[in-house]
């Protein structure tokens, strides 16, 4: 094996920006006129890495962020990213004063929380969450009175509301028409609080699978996330539009040692692989603690080494994993192995398809990998 190969480490994340590139145009296109897109980056952009994925959004123009956390939000300042940037979930309202040093939009997720901040006497951005059904975060839309008290608090300058949509990526009549009616409540709220002489700030409804089956909605923001890394939560799910989404993330490990396992011998932690054969195994240096679920221990996971589709051998454990190459010819040590985003192996190696696997969906496979593995752009 060559010196240079052995640099790029024993497991790492690909970030294609051609690819993340494409989908930033291909879901702008897919938005209406006017209305701009506002990256989700939370848990470090889905496991692509945050400031490293909104510096390249940055420069292709992106102007919005929304992060969960305050400190996700002074990452990406502290590293120089410009625009908007929306936290999503809850602050201590006692840190205020980072919100404004920093410059980042707060949500408000409750009357009471809108009081609590407003008390700290520091003036504070914020967006407005309104809740229309999915009973998470929000004021209520019934609730037209403390919307407009909030609309009075000094020390907060409402410069959006939003609401959420709980089964948008379902095309069953009956979530269609949850969703309407959503849909409908917050546009009630805005329409009485605009008859009533408030100025209404930017507005926002739709997140991924809201642009894909509801396209026609025609608001200030939609917060993408999942379709920014150019993939679906679920392999079999359906929508109305169908943009030519191109994976960014793929997650690759390298072979570090091939092994011969005689007939009768076991891999692993509870020799649950038992050997039918004699059989040649290779060891990557990637597992559970990476991110890659445990779940797809004993062939239910498998991964692409030159060309060869190889089943886990096993189970997966914390920092390694096994897999069976004896039906292959000519892997050796150093070989990279593919575990998901395999491009050309779509079916089976794509992120959803692995995460379906798993029992889960793509946005928790991808974020769960953001913790421990570097991550590389080509
Ligand atoms: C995470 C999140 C999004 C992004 O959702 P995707 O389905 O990944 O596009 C949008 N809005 C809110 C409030 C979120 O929490």
């Amino acid at each position: 094996m060559k010196n240079a190969e052995f640099k790029i480490g024993r497991a790492w994340i690909e970030v294609n920006r051609n690819n993340l590139y494409h989908n930033v145009e291909i879901l702008k296109k897919a938005m209406q006129p006017g209305c701009e897109l506002m990256a989700v980056v939370k848990a470090q952009a889905y496991g692509h890495g945050a400031v490293l994925t909104a510096s390249h959004l940055n420069k292709m123009g992106v102007r919005a962020f929304a992060v969960a956390t305050v400190d996700e939000g002074i990452a990406l300042r502290k590293s120089g990213i410009c625009g908007e940037i929306l936290i999503l979930g809850y602050t201590e309202a006692g840190r205020a004063s980072e919100l404004k040093e920093y410059d980042l939009m707060q949500t408000l997720i409750s009357f009471e929380y809108a009081e609590v901040l407003n008390n700290q006497g520091i003036a504070v951005k914020v967006h407005m969450k309104i809740d229309t059904g999915m009973h998470r975060l929000g004021i209520a839309s019934g609730e037209l009175a403390a919307v407009r008290k909030v609309f009075s608090m000094e020390n907060l300058k409402v410069c959006g509301m939003f609401t959420h949509l709980c089964c948008s990526d379902s095309r069953h009549p009956e979530d269609i028409a949850f969703t309407k009616g959503q849909i409908d409540k917050f546009y009630r709220m805005t329409g009485a609080l605009g008859d009533s002489g408030i100025i209404l700030p930017k507005l926002h409804i739709q997140s991924s699978y809201g642009l894909l089956n509801y396209p026609d909605l025609a608001c200030d923001y939609v917060r993408i996330g999942i379709a920014l890394y150019g993939v679906l939560s679920s392999p079999d799910d359906d929508t109305l539009l169908k943009p030519d989404l191109r994976p960014v993330f793929s997650l690759k490990s390298r072979v570090v040692l091939i092994r011969e396992v005689a007939a009768g011998e076991s891999v692993g932690y509870g020799r649950s692989f038992m050997a039918g054969r004699d059989t040649r195994i290779a060891i990557l240096p990637i597992g559970y603690g990476d991110g890659f679920p445990r779940n797809l221990s004993d062939g239910k996971g498998s991964v692409l080494i030159n060309q060869y589709v190889v089943p886990v051998a096993g189970r997966i454990c914390m920092d390694q994993l096994a897999v069976d190459i004896t039906d292959t010819e000519g892997i050796s040590v150093g070989d990279i192995a593919t575990l998901a985003g395999a491009e050309g192996y779509d079916d089976e190696l794509s992120v959803p398809a692995v995460a379906d696997h798993s029992g889960s969906i793509s946005n928790e496979l991808l974020c769960r990998m953001g913790v421990r593995l570097p991550v590389i752009a080509r």
